[in-house]
């Protein structure tokens, strides 16, 4: 099984979003899966760009990496990057930031009280990129970490977002996924749901890059076919 030749495009960690200049909303994410896909992609030989919010960990070997912040910042950093053979969307983007930064850092207020914050949406990086009508990768691949009814919330968002397949996850407190070093993911696409057993995430990201690598090559051998 080899990936050479191929442009791997893997986002990893999450994303901070300001609120001032000291301040700003973030989430669990370590970023250890994305990684781990990106080095598991450059052990099959493949060309990867890791696009990565803020994290303490180190660029995979042989690893193209463009770090960002915020989630604006990632989908300009995912789009100057196309093309791409597979999209993989492994990052926790803040699905909100604020309406607007204040330039210099919030003060307590005295009687005022706290702050309201106000937010808004992101884009949505997956979708906008699944959705593209030019330099959509053949494989768009996106993940979801849920609380609840984890399966069905992913199946779910494999419509919604428009892509291939969806890795889900169960990142309660209790499983420990979030920052920990094991994970245990259900692979959703269209023809049905499995279920894999707990494993490390570099055990998960080499089971899952080979997957991804066969369903490549079948899409492109099937394409070269109809030429
Ligand atoms: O946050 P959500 O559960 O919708 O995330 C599911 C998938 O969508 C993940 O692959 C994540 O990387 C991606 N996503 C994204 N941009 C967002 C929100 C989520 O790319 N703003």
């Amino acid at each position: 099984m080899t990936l050479r030749g191929t442009h791997i495009l893997v986002t990893a960690g999450p994303t901070h979003e300001p609120i001032d200049p000291v301040r700003y909303i973030a989430n669990r994410s370590s970023g250890k899966q994305g990684y781990a896909i990106a080095a598991a992609a450059a052990r099959l030989g493949a060309r990867v760009t890791l696009v990565s919010g803020p994290v303490a960990l180190k660029a995979p070997l042989g690893v193209q990496v463009a770090r960002v912040e915020t989630a604006r910042e990632m989908l300009a950093a995912v789009e100057s990057a196309l093309p791409a053979d597979i999209g993989i969307f492994a990052a926790a983007v803040a699905d909100w930031r604020t309406v607007s930064e204040h330039s210099s850092k919030m003060k307590k207020a005295g009687s005022a009280g706290a702050p309201a914050l106000a937010l808004t949406e992101n884009p949505d990086i997956l979708k906008t990129i699944a959705s593209r009508e030019s330099l959509r990768p053949a494989l768009v691949i996106g993940f979801a970490a849920e609380t609840d009814n984890v399966v069905a919330n992913a199946r779910d968002k494999l419509k919604a977002k428009g892509c291939d397949w969806i890795v889900a996850n169960d990142v309660s407190a209790e499983t420990g996924v979030m920052g920990g070093d094991n994970n245990q993911v259900t692979l959703v696409t269209q023809a049905g749901e499995e279920g894999w057993p707990a494993m490390t995430k570099e055990g998960v990201a080499s089971e899952f890059m080979k997957r991804a690598a066969t369903l490549w090559q079948g899409k492109r051998r099937g394409a070269q076919a109809a030429e």
